[in-house]
């Protein structure tokens, strides 16, 4: 007797979990005209406020899928940080640090609830709904002589369903059951105090537009702004054991002197940090908390998956498009990996030691508040202050045009190369593209004969005011506005060799 297969849909990319980082893959594809379908086995988008810091880069690719605008009108802004019971109060303005560098200076708090019904909603009013009650229960990758399929079976709500899809993204967060199917390694460390978040109402002395910190006798804590009149959110290491929130709240009270009405949510858990031993098997992606886990502390997490989520889902459009070689989508896990390791090596670590609960540590970190207070305006005064600011809100992060080890090529030397080209008043608009163009900064160049078709301009700008591009040079642009390369422009010309260089690193096709 013959059993009847599971009805069949076939996609471009299968979107596994719809979180920050499964809508953001899906809402890039679907603006670059690639199939997709994003599937989640939960009724809708999350109902918890989790990760409510947007950074400036995640909100550079808001704008460039026209989003921004909402989350600036509907979140809270935080410009600064304010350092609250030392013996001088101190404050590190970072947007002031971040003017110029990036649209959207400061921080946008913008719970991941509304994040995920932002997303969604716009994927649904585009004719993309998520397919949400469906899970992947199993997938394969059926060889087809380089151009693999990966053919998934999920269970909906009118029984299975076979998914056929050229890629798969598994952005279905820090438990992945992609990356368990893969039997990828997750290697890491996991923290042994508790961390405790808190949405609080009418918090004594929470300022509504800067984070703050509060010390106390064993521990300290972030103080996030949502809303006015106290309307905040606190994070804190609480200890060793898994308080309840009774316990949690009380010693944030007695300790740190929090004084609040009312709390909206609370939740205690073990952080991670962690990272997959690959991002990519073949066919098969992972992003976001999928591949990597880490603190909150920096507001850092969601960001990054939105931000691999948006660079994978251009790549993948770019090689749909029949733009880039095959060969180029290994871009992403050596251009993202890193990324996730640097952070967790950075932040996190840093952030375990001096979070620890317990009067040794309070004290050492009483003292770092002193010298700090002393040290950061003049630190700030410095070039490390943009600097500082511009890793903090992401739109710092460097990737290697050449893989590491290798000798920097003629149209990589240029310090913009790698970096996410710097905005002027003048690119804005041009940024939103997500295309491939070339810029100038000051200079006219003749559109070279090596350019493919579906490279962009060149678009001719005024000179950068704070001068990171050279005015005599031509830059090709990424869709998701990385600096590709960088050539030096003689009587209006390029050298072709040197055209050629950068477009078979990148994979280019003509
Ligand atoms: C309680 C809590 C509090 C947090 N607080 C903070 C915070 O304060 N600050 C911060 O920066 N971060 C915080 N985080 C982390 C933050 O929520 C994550 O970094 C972020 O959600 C990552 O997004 P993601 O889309 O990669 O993964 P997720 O948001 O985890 O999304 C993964 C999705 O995959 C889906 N999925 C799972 N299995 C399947 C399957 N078989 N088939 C299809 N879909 C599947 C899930 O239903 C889920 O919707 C918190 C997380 C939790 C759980």
């Amino acid at each position: 007797m013959r059993t009847q297969e599971p009805p069949l849909r076939e996609t471009e990319v299968l979107v596994v979990g719809a979180g920050p980082t499964g809508l953001m893959a899906g809402l890039v594809l679907a603006r670059r005209n690639v199939s997709a379908l994003v599937i989640d086995p939960k009724p809708g988008p999350t109902r918890e406020s989790r990760a409510i810091v947007i950074q400036a880069r995640s909100m550079e690719i808001l704008d460039q899928l026209g989003l921004a605008r909402t989350v600036l009108e509907s979140g809270q802004s935080a410009l600064g940080v304010r350092l609250r019971g030392g013996r001088a109060a101190a404050g590190i303005e970072f947007a002031t640090q971040q003017q110029g560098w990036t649209p959207f200076p400061g921080a946008q708090m913008f719970e991941q609830n509304r994040t995920e019904t932002l997303l969604g909603e716009t994927l649904a009013a585009e004719g993309r709904p998520v397919l949400f009650g469906h899970g992947l229960v199993s997938f394969e990758v059926q060889p087809a002589g380089g151009d693999d399929r990966v053919q998934a079976l999920v269970e909906g709500p009118d029984g299975p369903l076979r998914i056929r899809a050229r890629w798969l993204i598994g952005a279905d967060g820090a438990s992945s059951p992609v990356r368990h199917q893969l039997g990828l390694g997750f290697d890491g460390v996991t923290d042994d105090a508790t961390f405790c978040v808190a949405d609080l109402h009418g918090v004594e002395g929470a300022p509504s537009d800067a984070l703050s910190v509060r010390f106390g006798q064993e521990r300290f804590a972030l103080l996030f702004p949502l809303g006015p009149h106290g309307h905040a959110r606190l994070i804190w290491l609480h200890g060793d054991a898994e308080p309840d929130q009774e316990q949690a709240l009380a010693g944030a009270w007695e300790d740190l002197g929090i004084r609040y009405e009312r709390v909206d949510w609370f939740s205690a858990y073990r952080v991670h940090h962690r990272v997959a031993s690959t991002f990519r098997a073949g066919p098969v992606f992972l992003a976001g908390d999928a591949a990597h886990v880490h603190s909150p502390v920096g507001g850092q997490g969601m960001n990054t998956g939105l931000q691999d989520a948006h660079h994978l889902a251009n790549l993948l459009a770019e090689v749909a498009d029949g733009h880039l070689d095959h060969a180029a989508l290994d871009r992403y896990q050596d251009e993202r990996r890193p990324v996730a390791l640097t952070l967790i090596r950075a932040t996190d670590r840093a952030f375990g030691a001096i979070a620890r609960p317990g009067r040794r540590s309070a004290l050492l970190r009483r003292r770092g508040r002193d010298v700090l207070a002393v040290l950061a305006p003049r630190l700030l005064r410095t070039s490390f202050g943009p600097y500082a600011a511009g890793l903090l809100g992401q739109y710092r992060i460097r990737y290697h045009p050449v893989p590491k080890g290798q000798a920097t090529p003629r149209w990589a030397r240029d310090r913009a190369v790698g970096l996410r080209l710097p905005p002027t008043e003048a690119n804005a608009a041009a940024l939103r593209a997500m295309a491939w163009q070339l810029h100038t900064y000051g200079c006219g160049a003749d559109r070279p004969a090596a350019a493919p078709g579906w490279i962009e301009g060149p678009l001719p700008f005024p000179p950068d005011p704070l001068g990171r591009l050279q005015r005599d040079h031509l830059y090709l642009v990424r869709p998701d506005g990385y600096v590709a390369a960088s050539w030096p422009v003689h009587a209006g010309a390029v050298a072709t060799v040197d055209i050629d260089a950068a477009l078979t690193a990148y994979g280019a096709i003509r």
